[in-house]
């Protein structure tokens, strides 16, 4: 999820390093923690930048936290003939997105449009917008996700595929190794967190097909914890590892779909708020409680510029990990 304390390899820093003055992160002097130089959280593209146009752009757990941060800045960049489907379980949450992402006003932090749980939204901008309400984490909601996906690439005027499994949870935190033993819990962190996104992806890249001239992106939104052992959180760690090298072996398999894993950093969402309140491991929480009272937590929209920045550049190497202090 983010810098353990103690982890000083790859990409970690040492305990007490201020986020955005690890490996090169290039922060501006003044800056909001680990702000990327001269980027302005929410602004549209940048002048010149070229927008996306026939896009197919999907983002799991897009109504709050990080997805829905990249989906306000994903909009504005996606051109005439795009469409954005948003996924996750609270439908009046998406429903407030949508209707906000579909007029164009992706300025503000709270939608004030309301449009149906499960729908589209087309509003005076050019850009359809579309919602469904389903739990991944279900046979049902994930039959469901993959019929709608089904659905919106049937048509063929799309040229590019953006699809970023962005849907996470932390599970049971306040239970270390030696309390998991039962199984259906298991299955059931397993099922959401690592089987739901490979199904997603098939089904997306399957439903695309191979388009002549098209360009197919998978973002799987990793972690530090996808490299990086943290107490309390073996279900959350090897379920961002496992993750991580079914995307690696995607990049394998199919050169022409460019693959990314990026580790947003720590970021101030509601699932921070749970790893300072609820892990089990003193030192753990403690580390968690710091960085947040400290004032060290990301802004999501912060990341998701960085995020945005790569896939604008396209110079990664397909199967990459590239975390947020990377850049
Ligand atoms: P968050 O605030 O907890 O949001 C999680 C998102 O996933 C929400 O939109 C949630 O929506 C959705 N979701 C949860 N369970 C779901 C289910 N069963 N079916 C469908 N959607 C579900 O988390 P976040 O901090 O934004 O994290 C986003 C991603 O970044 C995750 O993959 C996380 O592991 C990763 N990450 C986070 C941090 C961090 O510090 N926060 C650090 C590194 C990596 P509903 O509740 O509406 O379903």
């Amino acid at each position: 999820m983010e810098r353990a304390p103690g982890t000083g390899t790859g990409t970690g820093m040492a305990p007490g390093t201020a986020p955005g003055t690890a490996t090169g992160a290039g922060t501006a002097p003044g800056a909001a923690p680990g702000a990327a130089p001269g980027v302005t959280p929410g602004a549209p593209p940048a002048p010149g930048a070229e927008r996306w146009a026939a896009t197919a752009c999907v983002i799991t757990g897009a109504s709050r936290g990080f997805g829905r941060s990249l989906a306000r800045l994903l909009a504005p960049q996606l051109g005439p003939g795009s469409a954005l489907l948003l996924l996750a379980r609270s439908a009046a949450a998406l429903a407030e997105l949508a209707a906000e992402l579909s007029t164009g006003d992706t300025g503000s932090d709270t939608g004030s449009g309301t449009g149906s749980a499960t729908g589209s939204a087309t509003g005076s901008g050019e850009l359809r917008v579309q919602c469904v309400a389903a739990d991944l984490g279900c046979p049902e909601g994930l039959r469901r996700a993959g019929a709608a996906l089904r659905e919106l690439l049937r048509d063929a005027s799309f040229g590019r595929l953006l699809l970023v499994n962005n849907a996470g949870s932390l599970g049971d935190i306040s239970k270390s190794f030696l309390d998991l033993s039962d199984l259906e819990e298991i299955n059931t962190y397993f099922s959401f967190n690592v089987s739901s996104a490979l199904c997603l992806t098939c089904t997306a890249l399957r439903a695309f097909g191979a388009r002549p001239g098209s360009s197919r992106t998978v973002v799987n939104i990793s972690s530090l914890c996808a490299l990086e052992p943290f107490p309390s959180w073996a279900l959350y760690c090897s379920g961002k590892a496992a993750r991580e090298m079914l995307f690696r072996v995607l990049a394998r398999e199919e050169p022409s779909v460019r693959v990314l894993s990026y580790a947003p950093g720590p970021l101030d969402t509601d699932m921070q708020l749970l790893a300072r309140s609820r892990t089990a491991d003193p030192g753990m929480r403690q580390h968690f409680q710091g960085l947040w009272e400290k004032g060290q937590l990301i802004d999501s929209s912060v990341s998701a510029q960085k995020l945005l920045q790569l896939l604008q550049e396209d110079s990664f190497p397909s199967g990459a990990h590239v975390d947020f202090f990377d850049i």
